[in-house]
């Protein structure tokens, strides 16, 4: 435990700390940052650059996107994404808010965008080898609950009944909570195993958008996201394109976080800190360089931090 709260601090002091809510408020519907990193997380295998090797040596670990909501007044709990530290980040959870179910139930509900590894593949854990789960409700698109139906090892999630699949519709609201929906929006991204989807979580009285993957904003995707969302978590992969050296920035299949701002930011001058970047890559100064970091803020955005938290009603 001091351990995990040591390393936890040590986070926070890498990244700061300013979470929109303290969690002063013990009732009602709370979101949680439990990770801001990109799929392979920091450090990320193979890396011997500064952004790593520092990490390593500094004990810094930070794990992919990865938001929670909490019911406080019935003590449910929803995952968006199972990622590959899904142990890491129900243990910080507890932490933080004093939910966190147990054995056979660690989560009541996922929420899963798609089948690329920082995503899903947490939910290896739930298996008959580690916490073999009682049905917990995973929520999905179709194809997506096609492809862990009928690949291995996620077949045997679904045969033991350790899982329960929803096949969402996109655009349909369901009901996560009393009062509380998530509609999956689909958009744009690399869909070799699964499509990909954003979610949308309504609350009695706020929205939050989470959009850790996209391609770009070309389509219009991003006015749809954003629209009546008072919080938005957007795909922040990479800062300008100085993380891909000799790579054209308009090949990369993600909107850089420059384009991103320049898209909002009128909207991001009316209302400061609703738009949060999310799944940062490794290599992506706005982990740490301040420079990079004040310049965000200057335009009147955020990066996500591990811990933050934010009441939906
Ligand atoms: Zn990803
Ligand atoms: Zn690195």
């Amino acid at each position: 435990m001091i351990c995990r709260l040591l390393i936890f601090l040590l986070l926070l002091t890498q990244v700061g700390c300013h979470g929109i809510h303290l969690r002063e408020q013990r009732s009602g519907v709370e979101l949680i940052v439990l990770g801001i990193a990109q799929d392979g997380g920091v450090p990320h295998l193979g890396c011997q650059k500064p952004c790593c090797v520092s990490a390593r040596r500094d004990g810094i670990r930070l794990g992919p996107a990865c938001l929670a909501l909490v019911d406080h007044s019935t003590g449910k709990t929803v995952l968006i994404e199972a990622t590959p530290t899904i142990e890491e980040q129900l243990s910080l959870l507890r932490d933080l808010t004093g939910h966190a179910n147990e054995g056979r139930r660690p989560i009541d509900t996922l929420l899963l965008t798609h089948a690329h590894i920082g995503h899903y593949t947490g939910l290896i854990q739930l298996g008959r080898e580690v916490a073999s789960t009682d049905a917990v409700k995973v929520h999905c698109t179709s194809r997506m609950a096609s492809f862990l139906r009928e690949n291995g090892p996620w077949s045997q999630l679904v045969q033991l009944d350790q899982i329960d699949l929803q096949v969402v519709e996109k655009g349909q609201p369901v009901e996560i909570f009393p009062g509380v929906t998530a509609t999956a929006y689909g958009v744009q991204h690399r869909d070799e195993f699964s499509d990909t989807v954003a979610w949308r979580i309504e609350g009695p009285k706020r929205t939050v958008v989470f959009c850790p993957d996209i391609d770009g904003w070309q389509d219009g995707a991003l006015d749809l996201l954003i629209d009546g969302a008072d919080l938005c978590y957007l795909d922040a992969t990479f800062y300008d394109g100085r993380e891909l050296p000799g790579r054209d920035l308009s090949e990369i299949p993600h909107p850089p976080m420059v384009v991103t701002m320049d898209h909002l930011a009128d909207e991001a001058r009316e209302g400061p800190d609703r738009f949060r970047f999310i799944h940062l890559n490794h290599t992506n100064p706005a982990l740490r360089d301040g420079a990079v970091r004040a310049e965000v803020k200057r335009r009147g955005f955020s990066v996500a931090e591990v811990g933050e938290s934010y009441f939906l009603d």
